[in-house]
C-alpha cells in the first residue's frame, strides 16, 4: 500500500458555544458597566461586577503555550457552561450541536498550540464499536490481526498507524480508555467517540490536550460505528510527530483476501 498523502484538516465549527461562553460574560460585563454609570453612588459594586465577568471570559482569549498550562482549569469552566446551558439545546433540539460546538472550540485551541510544534508523546483512543460486529478479528488484542477486508474502518486505520508508527489503544470501555491514557502519559490524545463520551473524556482527561473527532452512527448507538479514516489521519500528522518510517505490514500477504465472514 502506498504512504497515505496528507490530508488538509477540515475547519472547525464553534461559533455556537464561543458566542455563549465568550459572548454572555462579555454582554453581562457591558450591562453591569451601563449601570454602573447610570448610578454612580454604587459604581464601585457595578463595576466590580464588570471585572469578574471580564474574568470569567478572559480565559476564551489565552492561545498556545499560555493556554496548554492553563488547560486543565479551561477546560472544566467550558465544561461547566455546556452542562449549564445543555438542557436549554435540548429542549431546542440542538443538544449533540451544542456538544459538538464546544468539542469544535476545544479543536480549535489544540490545534492552535500543537501547529508550530507537533507532539512527541502522542496517543490514538477509539472505540471497540468502529469494528465490525460480526467480525471475529481479535483486534483488542493485536491490532494487526485485523484481515483488512474493507468492511469496516479498522483496515484503513491500521495501515495508517502501522505506517507512522503511533500509539493507539482501541478498548471497549471508557475507563480502560482513561487508564491506558494515564498509564501511557501522551503530550497529546487524539481521541474518536461518540458525542457524549467525548464531553466526558475531555472533562476526564482535562490534563491531556485532546483533539477529539466525532463518530458517526449509521445503525444506533455502539454498533457498526464509522468515523472519518482521513480526518485522523490529517489530524496526527498536522499535530503529532510520526515515530517510525514506513515499514511494512506483517502477515498481511497471507491475509489479505480473507473476508470478515471468514474471520467471523
Ligand atoms: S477484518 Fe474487516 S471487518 Fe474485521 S476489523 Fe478488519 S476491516 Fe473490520
Amino acid at each position: 500500500m502506498e504512504a497515505m498523502v496528507p490530508n488538509a484538516m477540515p475547519a472547525e465549527r464553534y461559533g455556537m458555544f464561543l458566542w455563549v461562553r465568550r459572548g454572555v460574560p462579555l454582554a453581562l460585563m457591558l450591562g453591569f458597566l451601563s449601570v454602573g454609570l447610570l448610578m454612580p453612588h454604587g459604581f464601585g459594586w457595578w463595576a466590580l461586577a464588570a471585572m469578574a465577568m471580564g474574568g470569567v471570559a478572559w480565559p476564551t482569549f489565552k492561545q498556545g503555550e499560555a493556554y496548554l498550562q492553563a488547560r486543565r482549569a479551561i477546560i472544566r469552566w467550558d465544561g461547566m457552561w455546556v452542562w449549564l446551558f445543555r438542557p436549554l439545546a435540548r429542549m431546542m433540539g440542538q443538544e449533540d450541536a451544542w456538544i459538538l460546538s464546544f468539542c469544535g472550540w476545544n479543536n480549535r485551541r489544540v490545534r492552535e498550540a500543537f501547529e508550530g510544534r507537533k507532539a512527541k508523546r502522542s496517543l490514538i483512543l477509539l472505540p471497540h464499536c468502529i469494528q465490525l460486529a460480526k467480525c471475529k478479528a481479535p483486534i483488542l488484542d493485536d491490532l494487526e490481526k485485523c484481515y483488512d477486508c474493507g468492511l469496516c474502518p479498522v483496515g484503513d486505520y491500521m495501515h495508517g498507524i502501522l505506517e507512522n508508527g503511533w500509539e493507539s489503544r482501541i478498548t471497549n470501555r471508557s475507563h480502560k480508555a482513561y487508564r491506558e491514557a494515564r498509564e501511557y502519559r501522551p503530550d497529546l490524545i487524539v481521541a474518536i467517540s461518540c458525542t457524549d463520551r467525548l464531553l466526558k473524556g475531555l472533562i476526564k482527561l482535562s490534563e491531556v490536550p485532546a483533539y477529539v473527532i466525532p463518530l458517526t452512527l449509521p445503525h444506533g448507538m455502539c454498533v457498526d460505528t464509522q468515523f472519518n479514516v482521513p480526518h485522523l489521519m490529517a489530524a496526527m500528522q498536522t499535530l503529532a510527530e510520526p515515530k517510525l518510517g514506513p515499514r511494512p505490514i506483517e502477515g498481511q500477504t497471507g491475509q489479505t483476501g480473507q473476508s470478515a465472514e471468514s474471520a467471523a
